[in-house]
C-alpha cells in the first residue's frame, strides 16, 4: 500500500495514541480520589475475531491502569444465564462499564441483553436510553465508540464539517445511525444523507459527498468514480479477503477500494490503521466517563 504514506492519510494509530494519552490523565485524576475505573467484557462462545477484540480491549485497560474483568462463557450459555451475569455486573461497584461482545451465539437475543445492561454502565452506547440521549444531544449519554472515533478522526485531521454534505453508507445501530446523529448534531452541523442496501444510485449519492463514511462490510465496494475530487473518506469496513501470499492466508481490506480512491481524496483513512484503533480508544474514554458519572469525585 504505497499510497498509505502520502500526506492525505489520516493516521488512526497516532490519533488513538493521543486519545489514550488523555485517558491516562483522566485515570490519574480518578485514582487520586481512590477510584479505580473498572470495565467488564463478557464473551459468549468461541468466535475468533471476537476473542481478538476482547484481548485487545483487556490489554489497553492494563496499559491505562483500568481494572478489567474478562468473563468468558461457553457457547451454550442460555439467554437467562447471560442476563443473570449482566445483572450481577450492574450491581458490582468495582465495575463502571459493561459490554457484551457482539455477535452473541444465534440462540441469544442481543437486543434483550443490551436492554438488561444498566444504561449508566452501557459504555458501548447501545441501550435505548443512550440512543435517545444521542438523538437529544444529551452529553451524559454514551456515544457508540466507532462513530465517536470517526468524528474524532475528522477533527484531528482539521476537516471542517459545518455545512458539509456528508454521506453515510450503512444504517446499523452500531455505526451508520449514530454516525449520522453525530454528524448532524449542533457544533458539527453537517448535512447528512444515510444510504443503505435499498438505496438507488448509490454511486450518484456518494459522488455528492464532501465527507463519505463507508460502514457496509463489503470489500472495496466504493470505487474511484463514486468519489468526488477532494472528498474526505472514512472507511469503517473491516473485511477479510483471501490472500495466499500472506502467512495467515488472508488480508484485511475496507469498504473502499483504497488504491484507486486515495489519490482523489483530500483525506482518507487506511484499513488497517484507520478507524479500528479509535474504537478501543473511545471505549476507554466511555469507561472513564462512566466511572466519573457513577462516583462523582471529579
Ligand atoms: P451491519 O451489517 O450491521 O450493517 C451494514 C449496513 O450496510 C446495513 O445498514 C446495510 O443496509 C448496508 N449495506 C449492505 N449492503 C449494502 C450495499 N450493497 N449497498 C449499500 N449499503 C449496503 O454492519 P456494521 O456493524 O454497521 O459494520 C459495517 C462494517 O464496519 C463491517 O465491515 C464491520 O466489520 C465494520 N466495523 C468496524 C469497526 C471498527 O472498529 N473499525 C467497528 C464496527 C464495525
Amino acid at each position: 500500500m504505497s499510497s498509505s504514506k502520502s500526506s492525505n492519510v489520516i493516521d488512526g494509530k497516532a490519533v488513538a495514541a493521543a486519545v489514550i494519552k488523555e485517558c491516562l490523565t483522566e485515570v490519574d485524576a480518578l485514582r487520586r480520589h481512590n477510584v479505580v475505573p473498572g470495565l467488564a467484557v463478557v464473551l459468549v462462545g468461541e468466535d475468533p475475531a471476537s476473542k481478538v477484540y476482547v484481548g485487545a480491549k483487556a490489554r489497553t485497560c492494563l496499559e491505562l491502569g483500568i481494572y478489567s474483568r474478562k468473563i468468558e462463557l461457553p457457547a451454550e450459555t442460555t439467554q437467562e444465564e447471560l442476563i443473570g451475569v449482566v445483572h450481577d455486573l450492574n450491581r458490582d461497584p468495582a465495575i463502571h462499564g459493561i459490554l457484551v461482545q457482539s455477535p452473541p451465539p444465534k440462540h441469544i437475543d442481543e437486543e434483550a441483553v443490551i436492554r438488561a445492561i444498566d444504561p449508566r454502565k452501557d459504555v458501548d452506547g447501545f441501550h435505548p436510553e443512550n440512543v435517545a440521549k444521542l438523538a437529544l444531544e444529551d452529553p451524559t449519554g454514551f456515544v457508540p465508540c466507532t462513530p465517536a472515533g470517526c468524528l474524532r478522526l475528522l477533527k484531528a485531521a482539521g476537516i471542517s464539517t459545518t455545512g458539509a454534505d456528508a454521506v453515510v453508507i450503512g444504517r446499523s445501530m452500531i455505526v451508520g445511525k449514530p454516525m449520522a446523529f453525530l454528524l448532524m448534531a449542533k457544533g458539527t452541523d453537517a448535512t447528512v444523507t444515510i444510504a443503505h442496501s435499498r438505496s438507488t444510485d448509490l454511486p450518484g449519492i456518494c459522488r455528492r459527498a464532501d465527507i463519505l463514511i463507508a460502514a457496509v462490510g463489503r470489500p472495496e465496494m466504493v470505487k474511484a468514480d463514486w468519489v468526488k475530487d477532494g472528498a474526505v473518506v472514512i472507511d469503517v469496513g473491516i473485511n477479510r479477503v483471501d490472500d495466499p501470499s500472506t502467512k495467515k492466508g488472508y488480508r484485511l481490506v475496507g469498504d473502499v477500494a483504497y488504491d484507486e480512491v486515495a489519490p482523489k481524496c483530500r483525506a482518507i483513512t487506511p484499513v488497517p490503521g484507520g478507524v479500528g484503533p479509535m474504537t478501543i480508544a473511545l471505549l476507554m474514554k466511555n469507561t472513564l466517563q462512566a466511572a466519573r458519572q457513577q462516583t462523582r469525585v471529579v
